[in-house]
């Protein structure tokens, strides 16, 4: 746990800034592991792409799930294999398929992907690794509803019509097939439907079109509890439902790994956010408080606020990774001074964008906070920092520090990060 003493300490030095621990990130590792005994674990990148959280995650023999060609980049930089390395994302540009033909897996999202990717692979005197990322003929909010519409993935319809000609072609090695349809689920039994669905169309393929798969990467899914009243995510007994599951089906295709990815539930309940009071006034009888870095460092806070806010007071539809639930980031406060703080009062927070969208909390009971004093969110450890608008007014950008196990402090600034994304 991360002490009230550590959160003041740093906010001597920044006055807004994210802290991760690594302890944290070790154990929910541990858990995946412990329960998912046959599964090859891929890191979602995207979720938050701080250095040290980075390095703590690979360094366990997690691959990497890409979203983009820098990222694709710097997981051969941690040196995970080639093998481990999926690259998925639509719309993929020829510049980006070159960049990383020879790096990765490249996950092809259409049909037109897959002829663009021989076409620069022939280009570049070059076999393509590649995969299909499918839309399965699957609902998977009702399971004996109808598929729906998505931008992602090829329809399940346009793979049987296409994979024989695709196994063929001279420039691809068409080795797995990825699914993942959905986010931060918390209910289980809807995963392993799910997952079924998914080993049916993996069957289904090497049955009828003899696809030689070496790879099923059966996508992310599982969530973590935001809310006050979320349950989390019972993994020991979708574990032990895809185990079983996968053992039955590794017993007819015993050559096949098992892939799943996974972003948020390891790092999401690792970070902390701390924003300082900087200001304190009284506009016509209500009570501001002026924050350092609110939208622009940590943006969900303030998207929560407004969903619910035009929702008509609540709102519980997700539109994941920025708005998950009305009540996602719990408020807590640390004193900059080390008092106890007793007396409350109802406050409006706001941050110090000019812009009136700048609000994390509007009258609410709080306990009554001076200039020095410290907010700190909770829920902040998967996209937090990367979502956030951090170059919005060229304010300094929040500082992200990571409480390693051992204790010791990694500080990283992560101006390298800047540079090496230009
Ligand atoms: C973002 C993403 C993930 C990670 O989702 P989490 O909810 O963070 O686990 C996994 N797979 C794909 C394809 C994604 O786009």
């Amino acid at each position: 746990m991360i002490t009230a003493e550590e959160i003041r300490r740093t906010a001597k030095q920044y006055d807004c800034f994210y802290l991760y621990e690594e302890k944290v990130i070790l154990d929910r590792i541990g858990a995946l592991v412990r329960e998912f005994p046959y599964t090859h674990f891929l890191y979602s990148m995207k979720a938050n792409d701080n250095q040290a959280v980075t390095a703590a995650i690979l360094r366990h023999g997690f691959g990497a799930d890409c979203a983009s060609p820098v990222e694709v980049q710097r997981a051969e930089l941690y040196g995970v294999p080639r093998e481990q390395i999926h690259y998925s994302a639509p719309g993929k540009t020829d510049r980006s398929i070159r960049e990383t033909l020879n790096q990765c897996i490249l996950i092809a999202d259409s049909v037109n992907e897959v002829a663009k990717i021989s076409r620069i692979a022939e280009e570049m005197g070059q076999r393509a690794l590649i995969g299909l990322r499918i839309d399965p003929d699957y609902n998977y909010n009702e399971e004996d509803g109808n598929a729906l519409p998505t931008k992602f993935g090829i329809e399940y319809s346009q793979v049987k019509e296409h994979i024989s000609d695709w196994l063929k072609d001279p420039n691809l090695d068409l080795i797995g097939i990825h699914i993942h349809m959905h986010s931060q689920e918390l209910y289980w039994p809807r995963l392993a439907a799910y997952q079924d669905a998914v080993l049916q169309v993996a069957d289904e393929l090497i049955e009828e079109y003899d696809f030689p798969m070496s790879f099923i990467n059966i996508g992310s899914g599982v969530g973590i509890a935001y809310g006050r009243k979320d349950e989390p995510c019972d993994i020991e007994a979708l574990g032990g439902s895809l185990t079983q599951k996968w053992r039955a089906f590794s017993q007819r295709h015993p050559d096949i790994q098992l892939f799943m990815e996974t972003g948020r539930f390891i790092t999401g309940k690792a970070g902390l956010y701390v924003t300082k009071v900087i200001d304190r006034k009284v506009s016509r009888g209500k009570t501001f408080l002026i924050l350092a870095g609110t939208m622009n460092g940590f943006i969900r806070p303030v998207l929560a606020r407004a969903f619910t806010k035009f929702a008509g007071g609540y709102s519980d539809t997700p539109m994941e990774p920025l708005f998950t639930k009305t009540d996602a980031f719990p408020l807590w406060c640390v004193s900059g001074d080390g008092r106890t703080i007793e007396e409350r009062e109802t406050v409006t927070m706001a941050g110090n964008l000019c812009t009136s969208a700048d609000i994390i909390a509007e009258d609410i009971e709080f306990r009554k906070l001076l200039p020095g004093d410290l907010v700190v969110i909770r829920n902040a450890g998967a996209y937090a920092s990367v979502v956030s608008p951090v170059q919005f007014s060229a304010l300094p950008r929040p500082a992200q520090i990571m409480i390693r196990e051992d204790d010791q402090r990694a500080l990283l600034e992560e101006k390298e990060k800047y540079a090496s994304r230009v």
